[in-house]
């Protein structure tokens, strides 16, 4: 590793969700009275979320996206509620689920690439549902609001699946400012999980490797990636996923960066690896192809001249940045 590479990666030091500006104040979750405190603060604000899907003001971006406590209470009250932290003038920020039948359902479903729901605050013309990966596309938050909502999302939508006790089957309930889940029958006590995920880019000289999945937008050419399971190291799971995916064996490891994906709760570690093979075999499950591209025709992809009309990820994902930071020849 070099200074150019340490460089690149400082140039974008948080990707799309990462770069969360609250301290998360974990030291104090456990303790009622201060979180009681935090709550009663005039200047307490939270991020809304309902059937998954943030809550915004209506109006031109940047949007502000949290809202006063009372507005909670205005919307039917939050079915959960977690602490995020504190900005950094002391104003507490938490996440508030809302029940379901706060919002309404008008059409769409949450299926394939995109989540295509349209939902609703009834009688709210002022209030606007839109799903976080439209958010961080369209740019309609700053970067920090965004990594929280992120954190809001990830967070509640750990709640919502969770309301049961993995161990025993009892019902649990909230603890430590939203940040564990407690069963009063076996004592068990559950946290709010992180997935990891490697997403890498193989090197063959140079060259690159980068599949697609069907189910991605057409032309989207992108770094592969897996889960991380257990037993593995994040190295082992870069060199599994890349052979099980295309037939190409790896060596050498670097990680790069990683990155917060609230969907629903993922760390994606951005990873590059040096191919000891070159023929390609798509598994035909995961990809529908993968492919060798040169520094120039991963260019082309950035700047949307590729002859084939094929394009690269977007820049709210750390793919995009795995990809840049290889096209533009800094490692
Ligand atoms: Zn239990």
């Amino acid at each position: 590793m070099n200074d150019a590479f340490f460089k690149t990666v400082a140039r974008a030091p948080a990707f799309g969700f990462g770069g969360g500006p609250l301290d998360r104040v974990s030291e104090r979750r456990d303790d009622l009275a201060a979180v009681a405190a935090l709550r009663a603060r005039p200047d307490a604000r939270a991020a809304l979320i309902a059937r998954d899907m943030p809550i915004l003001p209506r109006g031109e971006a940047p949007l502000a996206p949290f809202f006063p406590l009372a507005e909670v209470e205005r919307l039917g009250g939050a079915r959960i509620e977690a602490l995020l932290g504190l900005e950094a003038g002391g104003a507490p920020v938490f996440a508030a689920l809302l029940p379901d039948d706060a919002v309404e359902l008008i059409s769409g479903d949450s299926e394939g690439f995109l989540d295509r729901r349209q939902l609703v605050v009834p009688g709210r013309d002022d209030l606007a549902l839109i799903d976080l990966r439209s958010i961080a596309v369209q740019g309609l938050v700053d970067a920090a609001s965004l990594a929280v909502l992120g954190q809001a999302k990830a967070i509640l939508s750990w709640h919502a699946r969770h309301g049961f006790c993995a161990n025993c089957g009892a019902p649990t309930r909230v603890a430590a400012a939203g940040w564990r889940r407690e069963c009063d029958v076996c004592k068990a006590q559950h946290f709010p999980r992180t997935d990891p995920v490697v997403i890498m880019l193989a090197l063959d000289g140079e060259r690159c490797l980068l599949g697609r999945q069907a189910r991605w937008p057409t032309g989207m050419y992108s770094c592969l990636a897996g889960f991380v399971e257990p037993g593995e190291t994040i190295e082992e799971a870069v060199r599994r996923e890349i052979r099980e995916e295309s037939g190409i064996v790896c060596g050498e490891v670097a990680y790069l960066a990683s990155q917060p994906w609230p969907f629903p709760s993922s760390l994606m570690i951005g990873c590059l690896a040096r191919a000891a093979s070159r023929d390609i075999v798509v598994d035909g499950e995961e990809l529908e192809d993968a492919r060798w591209f040169a520094r120039d025709e991963v260019a082309a992809m950035f700047d949307k001249r590729h002859p084939e009309g094929l394009s690269a990820p977007a820049p709210m994902a750390i793919a995009h940045h795995i990809l840049r930071v290889w096209a533009e020849g800094d490692v």
